[in-house]
């Protein structure tokens, strides 16, 4: 079975997507609508094939989102090792503290009876149990032991898996787990996609509330504030990132809201996101400030650059479909940018994959010969920055369709220009 293949119907997505509306709670009510044992089964059993034809002997998985992407367990990010051990033969089990141990049961994968729990006590040695596991789960006659640790598993558990292994014969390099999982997880299944959709329809409701709201005379602060009340008010269990950068600061894409004021004659560049039901939501939009009365209206130089950018927003979007390459769709926006004058000063890639991250595979970037697959989740975000000045940047969440993309977020596409 591939990880492509849903147990939902689409009938029963679309019922739950629509019930959905962006209130407190949504996220987790609609990811534990759609997302149930058999979804985990699956991307088990997904994963271990692409280990097996990898030549691994096992994917060893720390805590982060290959473990909630096959277990649906967001075990905590602490000291005492939780480790998921998926074996190319037999059973996948967890290894984990026995403090956790009741709330990893809870988890779906678990209490599906698809992973068993081997619970550890204080003095027990975790990496040994991780080792056993491995060694019971090898291939026949497997040697040198061959595994694949998730990305961002921490160096002092890497190393200790070395040793354990180690100790017990020969064990090959460890190599990434996205070696074999990048290409399951880019994939969205249905009740993936509806998720990020509902997360973008999320979003946009707090866009709608913030550039419909006061802006001028307050802090950039007290503004990304408001947009994390919002966000989780909006249904998403965490406000990720409010990056509201005014006047000069638009010119700095990853700015941090700070104690500026916002007046008259400033851009703002309004970039927002958290997770829904575990699943990312990511937009940006650009806001003019004219002052009462439209004092300072947008200089000319800025609507020339603002028209670029959503004219690359439009040329990428428009390029994207399945047998295109990510570098393809970068260039699809830069070539708006370079022809217009501007290119020097559109210095990050078009966009990047998500899902259970904020930023994952696959890159919309030059050099990622990656081709665009239904499915493929990814943003859109073309900008232009003068330092010392301002900038612009419109970002859409994306989903590769069977002859195009579906778009995430349905808010105007156009400048926002408001009073105040
Ligand atoms: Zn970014
Ligand atoms: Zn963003
Ligand atoms: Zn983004």
């Amino acid at each position: 079975m591939s990880a492509q293949q849903s147990g939902v119907s689409a009938a029963e997505i679309a019922t739950a997507y629509a019930d959905a509306t962006p209130a407190l709670g949504a996220g987790h009510a609609l990811e534990a609508r759609l997302i149930g044992a058999g979804a985990y089964a699956r991307r088990l059993a997904a994963a271990r094939d692409a280990a097996e034809a990898a030549g691994l002997d096992a994917l060893l998985i720390g805590f982060g989102a290959d473990m909630r992407y096959l277990t649906g367990y967001a075990a905590p990010a602490l000291e005492r090792l939780t480790m998921l051990v998926v074996p190319v033969r037999g059973e996948p089990s967890l290894i984990v503290p026995r403090l956790e141990a009741g709330m990893a049961g809870d988890a779906p994968a678990m209490r599906g009876g698809h992973v068993a729990r081997v619970a550890w006590g204080e003095t027990d040695d975790p990496f040994a149990l991780v080792a056993t596991a491995v060694r019971a789960g090898a291939r026949a006659g497997s040697a040198p032991i061959s595994v694949a640790v998730s990305d961002r598993l921490w160096a002092t558990f890497v190393l200790r898996i070395d040793a354990a292994l180690a100790a017990g014969g020969a064990a090959a390099p460890t190599r990434l787990a996205s070696s074999v999982l990048s290409a399951i997880r880019m994939v969205k299944a249905p009740e993936e996609a509806a998720l990020l959709r509902a997360a973008g329809r999320a979003v946009d409701s707090v866009v709608l509330a913030i550039t419909s709201g006061k802006l001028l005379g307050r802090s950039e602060s007290d503004v990304a504030r408001e947009v994390r009340e919002r966000l989780t008010g909006a249904g998403h269990e965490v406000a990720s990132f409010a990056i509201v950068a005014s006047g000069p600061n638009s010119a700095s894409p990853h700015h941090e809201a700070g104690p500026r004021i916002i007046e008259a004659g400033d851009a703002i560049v309004l970039d927002i996101g958290g997770q829904f039901g575990g699943y990312g939501s990511d937009t940006t939009r650009t806001i003019w400030v004219t002052g009462r009365g439209g004092a300072v209206p947008p200089s000319a130089d800025f609507v020339r650059r603002y028209e670029l950018v959503k004219r690359a927003n439009a040329a990428a979007t428009a390029a994207a479909k399945p047998g295109v390459s990510c570098e393809a769709v970068d260039a699809a926006a830069r070539e708006v940018i370079v022809a217009g004058g501007e290119g020097e000063r559109f210095f990050h890639r078009t966009g990047h994959g998500i899902g259970l991250e904020e930023h994952e595979d696959p890159y919309i970037v030059a050099g990622n010969r990656t081709k665009l697959e239904p499915g493929h989740a990814f943003s859109i975000e073309p900008g232009i920055y003068v330092e010392g000045t301002n900038g612009a940047r419109i970002e859409d969440i994306v989903i590769c369709t069977a002859d195009g993309v579906e778009l995430l977020n349905a808010t105007s596409r156009d400048l926002y220009v408001v009073e105040g």
